[in-house]
């Protein structure tokens, strides 16, 4: 089974401000605003600012 390496980023879960759940991964390389995801725990549709 082949190994996929990932470059030294730091991965961090981006959660849901209002419960906590996990909604997404990202690095830190990563920049992003006016994403929506809709929280399946609490069905608010939160805004991803990195
Ligand atoms: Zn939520």
């Amino acid at each position: 089974m082949k190994k996929i390496r990932y470059p030294a980023l730091e991965r961090k879960w981006y959660r849901c401000p209002k419960c906590g759940t996990k909604l997404a991964i990202f690095d830190n390389a990563t920049k992003c605003n006016g994403l929506y995801i809709k929280c399946r725990t609490c069905k608010e549709e939160v805004e991803i600012n990195i």
